[in-house]
């Protein structure tokens, strides 16, 4: 299945191309599909859950709420350490 709806004819957006040496010592290019990297905690380097990841071209087409959750910080921390990151905040706050 195609990464971007609508691009099934768009072969160089969908595939990378990948060396492969054969058995008889040629080197062949096999095209794969690409890859994307998906987005990361920046405190526990943790894939982040519901961060959208694909081509640009499919990127754009979501709305800003498809794109991250709707949080601070959301897209850029995970809940779990946003949530540590509030409760120091707020140790930090009582205490002076
Ligand atoms: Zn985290």
């Amino acid at each position: 299945m195609p990464l971007v709806k609508g691009a099934e004819y768009h072969g160089k957006l969908n595939k990378r191309r990948v060396s492969v040496r054969t058995p008889g010592g040629r080197t062949v290019y096999h095209y794969r599909k690409k890859r994307y990297n998906a987005a990361k905690c920046a405190i526990c380097k943790k894939p982040l859950n519901g961060v959208a990841n694909g081509p640009r071209s499919f990127l754009s087409k979501l709305s800003k709420s498809e794109k991250r959750p709707n949080r601070p910080y959301g897209g850029y921390l995970c809940a779990r350490c946003l949530r540590e990151l509030m409760e120091k905040r707020a140790l930090l706050m009582s205490s002076s």
